[in-house]
């Protein structure tokens, strides 16, 4: 049996446009559930990425602020409740990284993009080597700063790599390594098996999470977490969380429940 999921340290609201819920939606469902602890972790903004409706608007940044701080007053008596984003790593933002972390508890790194020959590329559409190696590249150099305590579906670059070549594979290795090195989380993101599965090549596979990646981090000893990635408070508790658990089962996965802060 797994042991229950009563904390989660990555969950949205309605201010990143494509969740559902305040951020006191989150919370009383949360300990309606019984959980021990919560982290609201909404997509930051990032002005000069176009993608504005997939994240909060900078202008929306103090309205979320004072949200959690309302929440916090509120409901600190029934749970553990911590302040954080999702955000990309630029090495350009190391003030803004330590700025945000003034007002925050943690950061959770969500590589959504590469910077390949000064363009942004989606990592959703991330193919070849080269683009693989960035992305590798990219994560590794976020480890390195400390800032980021949970790493969001790091295998999310192999969504376009229906089988994983060894050549690939040691790119997921170095990763691997890194976090288990700097100490940093990798999370199971179960919002993945909420995800349309996709097909590639004939073979029909979840985007993320990819077994061949946890296998490694079984194997390699890593320190992993499971997410909700909750887009909607019924998240917390539902069927992808049993995905999740399950396949840390099969892969007889040990994660950690709890995020250590110091
Ligand atoms: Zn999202
Ligand atoms: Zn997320």
């Amino acid at each position: 049996m797994n042991k229950p999921f009563n904390r989660n340290y990555h969950t949205h609201c309605y201010l990143c446009k494509h969740a559902k819920g305040t951020i006191e939606d989150y919370i009383v469902e949360a300990i309606n559930k019984e959980f021990k602890a919560i982290g609201i972790s909404d997509h930051a903004p990032l002005d000069f990425l176009e993608d504005r409706s997939l994240r909060m608007a900078s202008e929306d940044y103090p309205l979320y602020l004072k949200q959690m701080k309302q929440a916090l007053v509120k409901y600190y008596e029934y749970i553990l409740i911590y302040k954080s984003l999702e955000i990309e790593y630029f090495d350009f933002l190391h003030k803004h990284y330590e700025n945000l972390l003034n007002e925050l508890d943690y950061l959770i790194l969500g590589q959504h993009y590469i910077k390949d020959n000064n363009q942004l590329k989606s990592v959703f559409k991330i193919k070849t080597y080269a683009e693989l190696k960035i992305y590798k590249e990219t994560i590794i150099n976020a480890m390195r700063t400390n800032y980021f305590k949970i790493i969001a579906h790091p295998d999310i670059f192999l969504i376009n790599q229906p089988e994983i070549s060894e050549e690939v594979l040691s790119l997921c290795k170095e990763i691997i390594l890194v976090a288990k090195e700097e100490n940093v989380l990798l999370e199971i993101n179960a919002n993945g098996f909420r995800k349309k599965k996709h097909d590639r090549n004939g073979k029909t596979l979840y985007q993320y999470p990819r077994k061949e990646f946890w296998k490694l981090v079984k194997d390699m000893n890593a320190p992993a977490i499971i997410s909700a990635d909750a887009h909607h408070p019924k998240h917390l508790s539902d069927y992808a969380i049993s995905e999740a658990q399950k396949m840390i089962r099969d892969l007889s996965l040990e994660v950690e429940e709890e995020l250590v802060l110091d």
